[in-house]
C-alpha cells in the first residue's frame, strides 16, 4: 500500500486547492497520508482534516521549528488534546517533534536548552500513553537517539532521514523505521541514495513532507525561472517517489510499495484501522 507517512496537508500553502491535492494523490495510488502537527494552533486542522477525509491520519504535537513561540502551557494542552484523541481511529500518534541544531535561530543556547525541554518532554508524554513518535532530526541524531533509549520500546519515525550509516543502524535496531522522499530523488544526495539503496527495505517507510523538500523534476530551489507553486511538493509525488527507491534498490515496485506501507502500519499501528 502507498502510503505517505508524513506531509503538511493543512499547510497554508494547500488552502486554495487542498482537496484536489489529496484527489490527484489517490489517482495518483496513495491510498494513506498522515498529517503532523506542528503547534498548538493547528490541532484541530490536523484532527478536522483527517475526520473529513478518507485514508488521511494526524498526529499531534509541538514541532521543533515552532518551539521560540511555543508556551510551557502548550504542553498540557497538547496532553489533554491526546487524551481526547485516543479513541478516535485517525489519531496515529505524537508528532511531530524533535531537534532541528541546522536552524541558526535554533542553536543559541537558550534556545537549544528549549528545543531539549520540548523533546524531553514530548517523548515522555508518548512514552506514557504508549504512543509512537514522528521525529524530526536535523543535525541532531545522536542527541535523539540518547532520549529514544531512555524510553525501552517507543518506536516510531526518523522522518526526512539524512545522517550516517551507523546512526541509521542504531536508529534501526531501536525499532525505528527511516523516512525517505524527496532529497534522495537528487543524484548530489550521494549518503541519502546510497542509505536508500543499501539499508533493509523493513526499515524504510515513504514519505513526501509536502509542500516542502519538492523532488528533483519539480526543478531546485536555485532556479529563478520556476514560479515558488510550480515547485509546491504535493503526496501525489510520491508514486514517482516510490519508482526512485525501486530503481536505486533494483526491486519491482510492487514490493517496495507493499512493504513499505507495511512498514508504516508496523510503525504506527492505528494506520490499520
Ligand atoms: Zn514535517
Amino acid at each position: 500500500m502507498l502510503i505517505d507517512s508524513h506531509c503538511h496537508l493543512d499547510a497554508p500553502e494547500f488552502d486554495a486547492d487542498r482537496d484536489q491535492v489529496w484527489q490527484r494523490a489517490q489517482a495518483a495510488g496513495v491510498q494513506k497520508v498522515v498529517v503532523p502537527a506542528v503547534e498548538v494552533s493547528n490541532f484541530d486542522a490536523v484532527r478536522q482534516l483527517a475526520q473529513q477525509n478518507e485514508g488521511v491520519y494526524y498526529a499531534l504535537g509541538i514541532h521543533p521549528l515552532y518551539v521560540p513561540r511555543a508556551q510551557p502551557n502548550d504542553l498540557a494542552v497538547l496532553e489533554e488534546t491526546v487524551q481526547q484523541a485516543l479513541d478516535d481511529p485517525r489519531f496515529v500518534g505524537i508528532g511531530e517533534i524533535g531537534l532541528d541544531f541546522f536552524v541558526s535561530e535554533l542553536c543559541t543556547p537558550e534556545m537549544r536548552e528549549r528545543q531539549l525541554f520540548f523533546y524531553e518532554q514530548q517523548v515522555a508524554l508518548a512514552a506514557r500513553y504508549q504512543l509512537p513518535v514522528i521525529l524530526h532530526v536535523r543535525r541532531s541524531v545522536d542527541v535523539i537517539t540518547k532520549y529514544v533509549r531512555l524510553h525501552p520500546g517507543l518506536r516510531g519515525i526518523a522522518h526526512a532521514f539524512n545522517g550516517s550509516q551507523q546512526q541509521a543502524e542504531i536508529l534501526v535496531g531501536l525499532g525505528f523505521k527511516l523516512g525517505f522522499g524527496g532529497a534522495m530523488t537528487f543524484e548530489r544526495a550521494k549518503q541519502i541514495r546510497r542509505l536508500a539503496a543499501d539499508l533493509p527495505l523493513e526499515a524504510i517507510v515513504l514519505e513526501t513532507d509536502a509542500p516542502d523538500i519538492p523532488p528533483a523534476w519539480l526543478g531546485s530551489a536555485g532556479e529563478v525561472d520556476v514560479t515558488p507553486l510550480a515547485r509546491r511538493n504535493e503526496p501525489a509525488q510520491l508514486a514517482r517517489m516510490a519508482q526512485v527507491l525501486a530503481e536505486l534498490r533494483d526491486q519491482p515496485l510492487q514490493r517496495v510499495i507493499q512493504q513499505t506501507g507495511q512498514n508504516a502500519v508496523d510503525v504506527l499501528p492505528r494506520l490499520a484501522r
